[in-house]
């Protein structure tokens, strides 16, 4: 044997010996909060080749909470506690009920509003980002599109979002995928067409492993099946390459799919106050 080879072989016998540890990764949980319920009465509007006419749907608003290690991070903060209580149908209805607000579920979790470190919002629409105020303190991850839309003087749609926008709140605007913790673990996927700037998030847990959280790439089941678009989608080309994107990721990493706004995919994670690993 060479010096050099013994060298290489005495490097070996101490790495074996010493047993320097890998670095685990970070255990990652994840809950869904109740964020609204949504009465949709022209349903056609989700599709741009009138395949709902005359139908109407009921539509659920769904947060997140992700535990990376000992830091917080909210997914999406649903309709405003404006709606807090208020009719889903009938007299007074809006089309937009509450039932409880972010804190107040955060806080059967046992975890203070304050605790929320980082806001991830897939987009721009008041459906994801009626409740981000009531947590200043985090960092807001968003697409750089939807930001530079919410920065067009007079957009009504920026007012849930003036802390970040005016400078006051830590804003990050997110140009393609975002590996939010770095460690691959919670990933913030570039999939516009729904709005300039549209994310969705890939959560990878220990034991239900990938979580593809959908944000309004699809808004139901039978319109993601056939690849409905929205007619108020701001690209066609761009939500059927995004939607294409989604599917083979959830094919090739065998992801549990979840439509945010799908009644029937609540529980495809436990029930709250229980959250999947
Ligand atoms: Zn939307």
């Amino acid at each position: 044997m060479n010096p050099r080879s013994l060298t290489l072989l005495a490097i070996a016998v101490f790495l074996v010996a010493t047993g320097t540890p890998a670095a685990s990764p970070a255990p990652v949980k994840l809950w869904r909060l109740d964020c609204g319920a949504i009465q949709e009465d022209d349903l056609n509007l989700f599709s741009d080749t009138y395949a709902y006419l005359g139908k109407s749907k009921q539509l659920t608003a769904a947060c997140y909470l992700i535990k990376h290690g000992e830091t917080y991070m909210l997914w999406d903060t649903g309709l405003s506690i404006e709606a807090l209580g208020k009719p889903l149908q009938g007299a007074g209805a809006t089309g937009e009920s509450l039932s409880k607000s972010l804190p107040d579920q955060l806080q059967t979790l046992g975890v203070d509003p304050k605790q929320i470190a980082i806001i991830g919002i897939s987009h721009y629409h008041y459906d994801h980002t009626g409740q981000a105020a009531l947590f200043p303190q985090a960092r807001l991850l968003m697409g750089k599109g939807d930001i530079d839309a919410l920065r067009t003087p007079g957009s009504a749609r920026a007012k849930p979002l003036t802390h970040w926008l005016n400078g006051a709140g830590k804003l990050e605007e997110v140009t393609g995928d975002k590996d939010v913790f770095g460690d691959r673990s919670v990933v913030m996927l570039d999939l516009p067409g729904h709005t300039p700037g549209h994310h969705g998030l890939l959560v990878k847990l220990a034991k239900q492993g990938y979580v593809l959280l959908s944000g309004d790439v699809a808004h139901f089941e039978e319109n993601y099946a056939t690849n409905g678009v929205p007619i108020f989608n701001s690209d066609r080309a761009q939500s059927l390459a995004s939607l294409d994107r989604f599917k083979n990721l959830a094919k090739n990493l065998r992801a549990t799919v979840v439509i945010q706004h799908e009644q029937a995919d609540i529980g495809k994670l436990p029930a709250f106050p229980a959250g999947a690993e």
